[in-house]
């Protein structure tokens, strides 16, 4: 008889599986609290006023660093939301059905107030506060921040009609989450949403045709029906949207809820769910209205001016959104390079790979310190506003440094996260590691609520409408006067910029570059250590720099500005 002879794995005691050991690989980065371990947003939020909520978003920071980090993101993202028109009897519900850790999301967000702290709180500099919140929350993902960041930004607008405001206002400020699709006093809470883009016209709104009708009379705050419409509407199951509509007077703002008071379904109707780049956790729809139910929201033919104020906010969260994404970046990229060695020494010890981590975090650093400050132009244009001031310093602040700011932040992000990826080499561009859905991502907020170019001419616009808008600009920044002669030197050449209005259109973007970079430069030249203002300085305004991250010059303090950055496991 055959007798089958034993394997030499199995003599000498080994599973016969076992073909080799894992090891240099980096630990899984858990357990941190991604607020404290961010040292330059822990700095900023203090400096910009808002030092009081450091505990409450270390305790964000540290449940954020568990299982929302850990598994909610990678869920929400792997299990799209689905589109159901129909239920199984045949009735029309235009409903999404979302993955669980996708509401799970919302209620962290909803609960830790990233969408109503500057609307509710007593404490000073709530925006400031409330940016410290969302740029620790969105470490976990960045899809729901998109409808938290549309019930933020809804408020301001709202405010345009008292008595839409006194009904809506305290429920998209409760701190509920309840995503049944039921009307909203009943739940007491609500989402809310914005549809302005339209198949013909996203930038230019005013070329919108659809329609509103009056119901009985007009006016502001007056009932109408509506149809036509949007392209583009993301988070379809929001209790409520902001959507524009043309009207006898022009184009409108109306208030449009997805349930009628008598509780019925309004003719809000969802065609498809778009197929996006990323954001996947999140539902972007095309949507029909069939005769809708509307209140119009501020005056007839001002509804520009009326959606803008929620414009205006989320933009805003555009530029602390990119902020959040370029620190999950450098978190990434750093921890990788700190476990992994090749040739001989940890990736970290690399001097070249040093050159690049030092610049992404010099780049995530400068982002950070321009999100926070300007969320701190808002406490103070909110200030000024209650005190009826118009045009104030800070109000002019705040309106040319978030279009300068989400300008330029989001046109650095998706460069930031594709370097950020190919730190952590092949195992990068793999799904698990995550760093394909940041950087999917990377290039949403540039486009959404005004793209590249439509921001360039919106720094315009500004100057225009109050040229002394660049004055306090200008005074923000040279508040580092003497400081660091390239960033005197760069300041100089920023006002000669100005000296030729004919070709400042096609000059734009050059123009509103330099303003960022001068404003991140001053920023970082008063407040951060002198290792990363160098740095900043040299390879930004001084040009000994290249095109691409990694480039920063040599006896830069590389060492001492990646550990500032990363987290420490
Ligand atoms: C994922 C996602 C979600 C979205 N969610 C919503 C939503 O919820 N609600 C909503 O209303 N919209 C939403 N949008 C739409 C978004 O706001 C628009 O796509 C954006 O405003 C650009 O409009 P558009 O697509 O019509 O492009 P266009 O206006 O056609 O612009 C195309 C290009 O031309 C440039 N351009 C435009 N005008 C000028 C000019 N005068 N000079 C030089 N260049 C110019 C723009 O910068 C852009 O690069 C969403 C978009 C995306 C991608």
């Amino acid at each position: 008889m055959a007798t089958i002879s034993q394997a030499p794995h199995e003599a000498a005691g080994a599973a016969p599986w076992k073909t080799h050991e894992v090891f240099n690989q980096a630990p899984p980065l858990e357990g941190v609290d991604v607020f404290a371990s961010n040292t330059p947003l822990v700095e900023a939020v203090q400096r910009e006023g808002a030092g009081w909520v450091c505990e409450r978003a270390s305790e964000l920071g540290r449940f954020v660093g568990g299982e929302p980090q850990q598994q909610w993101g990678r869920l929400a993202n792997e299990n799209e939301p689905v589109l159901r028109l129909f239920d199984r009897y045949g009735h029309r519900i235009d409903e999404v059905e979302f993955h669980p850790a996708w509401h799970q999301l919302m209620k962290m967000g909803v609960e830790n107030e990233l969408h109503s702290l500057p609307w509710t709180s007593e404490q000073p500099f709530p925006h400031t506060a409330r940016a410290a919140l969302y740029m620790t929350a969105m470490q976990a993902e960045a899809g729901f921040a998109c409808p938290i960041t549309m019930t933020f930004a809804v408020v301001p607008a709202l405010r345009a009609q008292p008595e839409l405001a006194a009904e809506w206002e305290p429920l998209v400020t409760a701190s509920t989450y309840d995503p049944r699709l039921v009307p909203a006093s009943e739940k007491g809470c609500a989402i809310a949403g914005m549809a302005m883009t339209e198949k013909q016209g996203g930038s230019d709104v005013r070329a919108n045709t659809t329609v509103a009708t009056p119901l009985n009379g007009g006016g502001a705050g007056a009932e109408h029906e509506i149809v036509g419409h949007k392209w583009f509407c993301s988070a379809p199951m929001s209790d409520f949207f902001l959507v524009l509509a043309q009207t006898d007077d022009g184009l409108s703002c109306f208030l449009m809820p997805r349930i009628l008071p008598d509780g019925s379904r309004n003719a809000f109707h969802i065609q498809r769910l778009k197929d996006k780049l990323g954001n996947r956790s999140n539902a972007s729809s095309e949507v029909e209205f069939h005769g809708a139910w509307a209140r119009m929201l501020g005056e007839p033919g001002r509804g520009v001016p009326t959606i803008i104020e929620m414009v205006g906010h989320t933009r805003l969260d555009c530029v602390i959104g990119t902020a959040a994404g370029m620190r999950v970046g450098v978190v990434n990229a750093t921890h990788h390079a700190a476990h992994r060695s090749a040739f001989g020494k940890r990736l970290i010890d690399q001097p070249l790979m040093r050159n690049v981590l030092a610049d992404l975090c010099v780049e995530a650093e400068a982002t950070t310190a321009l999100a926070m400050r300007l969320a701190r132009a808002y406490d103070e244009a909110q200030e000024d506003a209650d005190a009826h001031e118009d045009s104030s310093d800070a109000q002019l602040f705040k309106r040319l440094a978030t279009a300068v700011g989400k300008f330029w932040t989001c046109k650095r992000a998706p460069n930031h996260a594709f370097e950020s990826l190919e730190c952590l080499g092949g195992a990068g561009y793999v799904e698990e590691s995550g760093m394909p859905r940041l950087y999917r991502e990377a290039p949403l907020a540039s486009i959404w609520e005004g793209s590249g170019n439509v921001m360039s001419l919106d720094v315009l616009r500004a100057l225009t409408r109050s040229p002394r808008s660049l004055e306090v600009f200008l005074a923000e920044v040279e508040q580092a006067s003497g400081a660091d002669a390239r960033l005197d030197a760069s300041v100089a050449a920023l006002k000669e910029q100005f000296g030729d209005p004919a070709t400042l259109e096609q000059r734009a973007r050059r123009v509103v570059e330099g303003m960022a970079l001068c404003l991140q430069g001053s920023l970082l030249v008063r407040h951060a250590p002198s290792a990363v203002a160098d740095a900043f300085c040299a390879s930004r305004l001084a040009g000994d720099g290249g095109l691409e991250y990694g480039t920063l010059p040599a006896g830069v303090d590389f060492e001492g500005i990646i550990a500032r950055s990363r987290p420490q496991s």
